[in-house]
C-alpha cells in the first residue's frame, strides 16, 4: 500500500534542514494560521478532536494533556520538547530532528501559543551530536525570521525556544527524570500524581511531548482534526513513524497510518526476512515492550489492537528476529540494558534486573539449573508493579515474553548444557 508521506515529506529533500527550504514547502503557515485565526481553547479543541495520541510510548491523549494545563494568564508554563531517544530499536525523532527541525519548532510554538506557555525547552540526548547543532540552527533561524521571540508574526505571542543537552540516561527519556534533569539534578523520576501539566518543570505546569507528536500538530491545524482523524482506527488516529530494525531486507523509517498490519509493514514495506528466512520474534514497539511470535504478524499496530494481544505500539521500534536467533541470548541482551540504565533509586528494579541478567546468562551459557525458569517467573513478579517508576515494568518484559513464547527454547538451554541455536 502507497501512503502520502506526512510527517517524513520534507526527509528526503536535500538540505530539508534549512529554514528557506522549509518555508518553500509550505513551512510555518499553520503557526500564522493558529496565531491569526484560532484561540488557545480552539486549538485545543482540534487536537482533543483529532485524537492525536502521544507517539513517545505511552499513547496518551494529547489533546487531553493539553487541557490539563491551567487556563490561569499568569501562572509561568512551560513546554519541553522531549528528545531523548533511547529506547532500542527507535530511531525516528532522531531523523525528524536532524532533516525536519523546523516542523518541531512549529508544533512547539503552536503547543506553547495554545497553553498559554511563553518559554519552552528542547531536552535531547547528548549523543545527538548532529541533532544537537540542527536544532540551534534551526532555532537561531526561527528567531531571526520572527517565528520565535516577541510578537511572532506581528500576534502579539511571545515564545522563547532553547536546547539543552543530556548525557545519554535512557531514564532521563522519562518525562519527570527528564525535568529533574534539565533542572540540573541528577536524571532521577519523580512520583506522579502529581503530574507535570499540574507541578512540572521548577515546579511549574509543564506540557511534555515527544518530538513526532509535536510535528504531527502543523497537520492538524493546516488540514483539520477531521482529516486526521480519518487516518488510521477509531482509537489510534494518524501516521506512525515506524522503525523497522533486525533481520530485514530494507531497515529504515517507514510512515505509515496506525492500524496497517505488522505483516504488511516487514513483508511489503521492509522488504522480509533476509534471504528468504522464517520470522521466529518480533518486539512490536521498542525494547520494552513484549515480543510476538509469527503468530500474530497480522495484528494492525494501533495501540488497542496490540493492547488487546498483550503488548504495546510503545515508540513503534519494530526489531525482527529470524530463526537463527536464540531467544534466551536476545532476553538477556535486552535485559542486560534495562539493568545498565536503571537508576538505581529503588530496589527491585536496580537489584532484580541485575539478578534476571545472571540467571539468564547461566542459562545461556549452559549452566542452567531445573527450577531456573521459576525463578525467572519469580524474580519479574517481584520487580513488576514494585518499582517506582514504569521502567521496572518494562525491564520484565523481554524475560516474561520470551518464556510465553519460547519456554521450550529455555528447557532445552537447562537440559542439554548448552545453548542449541550454537554449533
Ligand atoms: Fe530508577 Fe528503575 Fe526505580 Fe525507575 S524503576 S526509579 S529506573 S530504579
Amino acid at each position: 500500500m502507497t501512503f502520502e508521506k506526512i510527517l517524513l515529506r520534507n526527509v528526503e529533500i536535500p538540505n530539508s534542514e534549512k529554514i528557506d527550504v522549509y518555508l518553500k514547502r509550505g513551512g510555518y503557515q499553520a503557526l500564522r494560521k493558529a496565531l491569526h485565526e484560532h484561540t488557545p481553547d480552539e486549538l485545543v479543541e482540534m487536537v482533543k478532536a483529532s485524537g492525536l495520541r502521544g507517539r513517545g510510548g505511552a499513547g496518551f491523549p494529547a489533546g487531553l494533556k493539553w487541557s490539563f494545563m491551567p487556563k490561569a494568564a499568569d501562572v509561568t508554563k512551560y513546554v519541553c520538547v522531549n528528545t531523548d531517544e533511547g529506547e532500542p530499536g527507535t530511531f525516528k525523532d532522531r531523523l525528524l530532528v536532524e532533516r525536519d527541525p523546523h516542523s518541531i519548532i512549529e508544533g512547539v510554538a503552536i503547543a506553547a501559543y495554545a497553553v498559554g506557555a511563553h518559554r519552552a525547552f528542547v531536552y535531547i540526548r547528548g549523543e545527538f551530536f548532529t541533532g544537537v547543532k540542527r536544532w540551534m540552527k534551526a532555532i537561531d533561524d526561527a528567531y531571526a525570521r520572527g517565528f520565535l521571540g516577541a510578537n511572532i508574526l506581528g500576534s502579539g505571542f511571545d515564545l522563547d525556544l532553547s536546547v539543552h543537552r543530556g548525557a545519554g540516561a535512557y531514564i532521563c527519556g522519562e518525562e519527570t527524570a527528564m525535568l529533574e534533569s534539565l533542572e540540573g539534578k541528577r536524571g532521577e523520576p519523580r512520583l506522579k500524581p502529581p503530574y507535570p501539566a499540574q507541578v512540572g518543570l521548577y515546579a511549574r505546569p509543564t506540557l511534555v511531548h515527544n518530538v513526532e507528536t509535536l510535528a504531527c500538530v502543523p497537520h492538524i491545524v493546516l488540514r483539520g482534526p477531521e482529516w486526521f482523524a480519518s487516518i488510521g482506527t477509531e482509537d489510534s488516529t494518524g501516521p506512525k513513524i515506524f522503525c523497522v530494525s533486525g533481520d530485514v531486507n530494507r531497515p529504515g523509517n517507514y510512515e505509515l497510518p496506525l492500524g496497517t498490519p505488522l505483516r504488511e509493514i516487514i513483508y511489503e514495506h521492509a522488504g522480509g526476512i533476509k534471504e528468504g528466512r522464517q520470522l521466529k520474534a518480533v518486539i512490536p514497539g521498542g525494547a520494552s515492550t513484549p515480543m510476538l511470535t509469527a503468530e500474530h504478524l497480522d495484528v494492525p499496530m494501533a495501540f488497542e489492537t496490540l493492547h488487546a494481544i498483550g503488548t504495546m505500539l510503545g515508540t513503534g521500534g519494530i526489531t525482527v528476529m529470524d530463526e537463527r536467533v536464540c531467544i534466551v541470548s536476545a532476553a538477556l541482551r535486552l535485559t542486560r540494558f534495562f539493568a545498565h540504565e536503571s537508576c538505581g533509586k529503588c530496589t527491585p528494579c536496580r537489584v532484580g534486573t541485575q539478578r534476571l541478567v545472571d540467571t539468564l546468562q547461566r542459562i545461556e551459557d549452559g549452566r542452567g539449573q531445573q527450577g531456573d525458569i521459576e525463578r525467572l517467573l519469580s524474580l519479574c513478579d517481584g520487580i513488576a508493579g514494585h518499582t517506582f517508576c514504569p521502567m521496572g515494568d518494562a525491564a520484565v518484559n523481554p524475560t516474561l515474553s520470551s518464556i510465553k513464547h519460547f519456554r521450550h527454547e529455555y528447557e532445552v538451554h537447562i537440559e542439554r548444557h548448552r545453548c542449541p541455536m550454537s554449533s
